[in-house]
């Protein structure tokens, strides 16, 4: 077996024992992440571009410790892929549109800047939705990921090109951004672990913002420990960032053994009714069931308020959306449109060429819903709903300590089969929205298989700054069964 074989589906501690043993380098590790992309890239269309420099520099340094035997960061020398709308100094990033091409930001993200000084080398930045928007990543400007499990279905969006390289072993781990489950479904399309943290928990500063009262990074990983490991990485306070919480950052590993013996799981009655596939039903039910074992009390509970949430949702997201991609206008950044005949032709033809229909969508939904006359109506009453939304939460944390349900109703779908039909597409997002409007925690782990060998994606929500117990729970089921150990075929 090559060794690239043998390297491609191991976990974080695995490679980092082989790293400290100096049975590999991490020049090696990042040249086998490399000719993993080489071999199945054709395919999977996972990144918008690579950065190798980067990540060799980074190698570099990391197998200069290893030799003068310095300690290393606990992620260091491990490749990872991020979300092509996160900043990287001199590097490309897109957001996966064409208004922002050739644009290459003079600074870094906070979370890049995080990755490099923890030594964890960027192989690449990877494909998603335009701007975040989508949740199958086909308003993708640029390329179409495909889900490694079947090259006919979606990745999941928006940041279904994160999920697919960590799924089909291009990267060990890597970063998305969730606004409003696009962490957490393509997780689960893509039979990997995703987990979108609390609100404020890890930095904003140099993401592109989408709606900013809901973004956030978040990692992707093939196990719960490389996800606890990656968030430890990127959480902290950042002065930059005025949404950050100012709050220590507990060890994410240090708890994940303990068993959950009494703690109680509430079950979402109104995502296991309805509209949800049979596959997955059956497989959540048997997740709970799991639970039972391994000793969690299970109780349902009632979210009425959950049937607003993808309304609520779309008004917030779409009007914030409109402010926030205000200031693509050919003048700052990126795309300007050829010879125009004054400046108002300019800004117009500028964002008419400039974004896809998607995003041309909501920017005009967002500033219908913000507009003199309709605010009231629209923007103040989805930020009403939005705030029950969020006491239906804290009413629930008075009986349970986590929720779970189906990351998403489905399991991948067909390319082009709901690009047409964006309300049915919106609908995918029906289980993860309501995270985003609390700004509470949610992770997405594979919990079965369906009739047509694609995962099924287990959600669990908690309290804020309930990533401790998240993580806990996650890994207690991942070490009860054997979802995880299953990989692509590619
Ligand atoms: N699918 C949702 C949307 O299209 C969420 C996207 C996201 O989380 N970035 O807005």
């Amino acid at each position: 077996m090559s060794i690239m074989e043998e390297l491609k589906y191991k976990s974080v501690s695995e490679l980092r024992k082989a790293l400290l043993n100096r049975e590999i380098s991490a020049k090696e590790l990042v040249d086998t992440s490399y000719s993993r992309i080489n071999e199945v890239e054709d395919k999977i269309q996972a990144f918008n571009s690579l950065t190798k420099d980067l990540a060799y520099e980074t190698a570099k340094e990391v197998d200069n410790k290893i030799k003068s035997n310095s300690d290393i960061p606990l992620l260091a020398g491990i490749p990872i892929g991020i979300k092509d709308n996160m900043c990287i100094n001199g590097y490309c990033t897109t957001a996966s549109s064409k208004i922002l091409e050739n644009f290459v930001p003079p600074y870094d993200a906070t979370v890049v800047k995080k990755l490099k000084e923890n030594l964890i080398p960027i192989i690449g930045k990877t494909n998603l939705d335009e701007f975040a928007m989508g949740s199958s990543t086909e308003n993708s400007a640029f390329k179409k990921t495909t889900n490694p499990w079947n090259p006919n279905k979606v990745p999941g969006g928006s940041s279904g090109g994160s999920a697919a390289c960590v799924s089909a072993g291009e990267a060990v781990i890597s970063l998305g951004s969730d606004t409003g489950g696009s962490i957490r479904l393509p997780a689960s399309f893509c039979g990997i672990v995703g987990l979108k943290p609390t609100y404020g928990r890890v930095s904003r500063f140099g993401l592109i913002a989408f709606a900013s009262s809901l973004d956030q990074i978040g990692p992707f990983g093939r196990c719960v420990e490389d996800v606890a490991l990656t968030l430890q990485a990127i959480s902290g306070h950042d002065p930059s960032d005025s949404t950050s919480i100012n709050q220590p950052v507990p060890d994410y590993t240090a708890g994940l053994k303990k068993d959950i013996k009494g703690l109680k799981i509430g079950v979402i009655s109104e995502l296991l009714g309805d509209g949800i596939d049979n596959d997955v039903k059956s497989s959540i039910q048997a997740s709970i069931k799991q639970f039972e074992n391994l000793g969690a009390e299970i109780e349902e509970i009632s979210l009425p308020l959950n049937k607003y949430a993808i309304a609520t949702y779309y008004i917030i997201a779409t009007a914030e959306a409109s402010a926030n991609l205000a200031r693509y206008d050919g003048v700052k950044y990126g795309y300007r449109t050829k010879d125009p005949e004054n400046i108002m032709e300019m800004y117009a033809k500028t964002r008419a060429e400039g974004f896809g229909d998607e995003v041309k969508r909501r920017i005009m939904l967002g500033t219908y819903a913000l507009s003199s006359g309709y605010y009231d109506a629209y923007y103040k009453k989805a930020q009403q709903v939005r705030a029950l939304i969020r006491r239906d939460f804290e009413k629930a944390w008075e009986k349970v300590d986590l929720l779970i349900s189906p990351t998403c109703p489905s399991t991948a779908f067909e390319f082009g089969s709901k690009v047409d039909d964006p309300l049915s597409m919106y609908l995918m997002d029906i289980a993860t929205i309501t995270a985003n409007l609390a700004g509470i925690p949610g992770i997405s782990l594979p919990c079965g298989m369906d009739s047509n060998n694609l995962p099924i994606g287990l959600q669990m929500l908690g309290p804020v700054l309930s990533e401790e117990t998240l993580l806990r729970t996650a890994y207690q089921f991942e070490q009860s069964t054997d979802f995880h150990k299953i990989n692509p075929n590619i």
